[in-house]
Order: C-alpha cells, then sequence, then structure tokens
C-alpha cells in the first residue's frame, strides 16, 4: 500500500531493536509514548525543534479552523532539517514527499507551529508543506495529492473544519503574507474534492 515502508524508518529500526528487550526490562509507558508521538497514524515523527514553534493545548488555547497549504521551495530532506535548525524559527505541522506522498510530522496538532507568517492564522491552523517548487508543476504528483488529501481529510474531521475553500487555504491567502505558495500550478478542483472523497 505505502512504497515507503519497504524503507524502515530509524524509528522503526529502534522500535525493532526494543522488541528484542524483554518488556519487564524497557521504561514503563515505552510501547504507549511512541504510540502517541503522531497525531496522524500514517505519519512518521520527525521532530522539529523545540525552538520552531510554540507549544500549546490546542484546540483548548487555539480553536483550529484552517489548514494551509504550503509548497516548500526545498527538497523534503533539506525541509526537515530546516525545521529541526533552532536558528531557522520555522516549522510546520506536516511534510509531505513529492515521489510517494509519504508524510512526516515535525510539529504535534495541538502546538502553534510557525508557518503562516501571521500570529493569528498561526495558532489557528495546520500546515503542511508539500515537496517542491510553484513553478515546477512536476513535484506535484498523484501520490502527493491523494496522501495530503486524505491527511486533510482527517484534520478536518478531527476539528470540525469544514472542507471548503473557504478553510483549506494557501499560504499567499494568509493576510500579510508575501510568499505565492502553492502558486498557480497547485490543481485546487482537484484537491478539494480528493479531501472530500478521501
Ligand atoms: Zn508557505
Amino acid at each position: 500500500m505505502d512504497r515507503t515502508r519497504r524503507f524502515p524508518s530509524r524509528r522503526r529500526l529502534l522500535q525493532g531493536a526494543a522488541a528484542a528487550v524483554p518488556a519487564a526490562l524497557l521504561p514503563a509507558g515505552h510501547a504507549g509514548a511512541q504510540a502517541l508521538a503522531v497525531d496522524y497514524p500514517a505519519a512518521e515523527w520527525v521532530p522539529a525543534s523545540t525552538s520552531n514553534y510554540t507549544a500549546a493545548n490546542r484546540p483548548s488555547t487555539y480553536p483550529i479552523d484552517y489548514v494551509v497549504i504550503h509548497v516548500t521551495q526545498e527538497t523534503y530532506a533539506d525541509t526537515l532539517a530546516i525545521f529541526q535548525n533552532p536558528a531557522r524559527r520555522v516549522s510546520a505541522h506536516y511534510v509531505v514527499r513529492s515521489q510517494d506522498g509519504h508524510i512526516a510530522q515535525c510539529v504535534r496538532d495541538r502546538n502553534v507551529g510557525w508557518h503562516a507568517g501571521n500570529w493569528t492564522y498561526n495558532t489557528r491552523s495546520i500546515g503542511i508543506e508539500h515537496e517542491g517548487w510553484v513553478d515546477k508543476p512536476q513535484y506535484f504528483t498523484h501520490a502527493m495529492y491523494e496522501q495530503s488529501a486524505a491527511l486533510t481529510a482527517a484534520i478536518c474531521s478531527k476539528y470540525g473544519i469544514p472542507k471548503d475553500r473557504e478553510h483549506i487555504i494557501g499560504h499567499h491567502q494568509v493576510p500579510g503574507s508575501d510568499h505565492t505558495d502553492p502558486g498557480p500550478y497547485w490543481d485546487w478542483t482537484r484537491y478539494i474534492r480528493l479531501v472530500n472523497f478521501a
């Protein structure tokens, strides 16, 4: 189903190593802590530096009303590295890889990511980055649209966000934003249709 599963992540390798250790020797709650590391079960947990987001307890502290769609203007690997670099002061909740739609979660949904360039929108949104460049439509693969739409559908269902263009918005629609992503080649009609039929 997911081609990326052929390649075990470092986390899975670590889990595999842990499985060889008798359960009694593991710290209490070890397995539970692993299971709760992501909000979206299909995502791989690749945490951003704690210097790159604001800890919160959403949706209690702030309602989650929007999903903000971004394009990275970087490779998938470089994007994850930027989010892990405390000097960069930037993060998004999720990053979707172009070639296969693989999803990394970098910030928990309850926390405020720094992706929209607008504090109010940051507090009220989930940010999803897509690997690619706004002027290179070949990066917007079917796998990426499908996996991202399934993620957005799950977020909307969980937080009661309407699955429409008023609430699933591009970074360029954020007031005060000087960014153009996801750009003219992002197929909104297709994306919203996929979100509604995911
Ligand atoms: Zn953006």
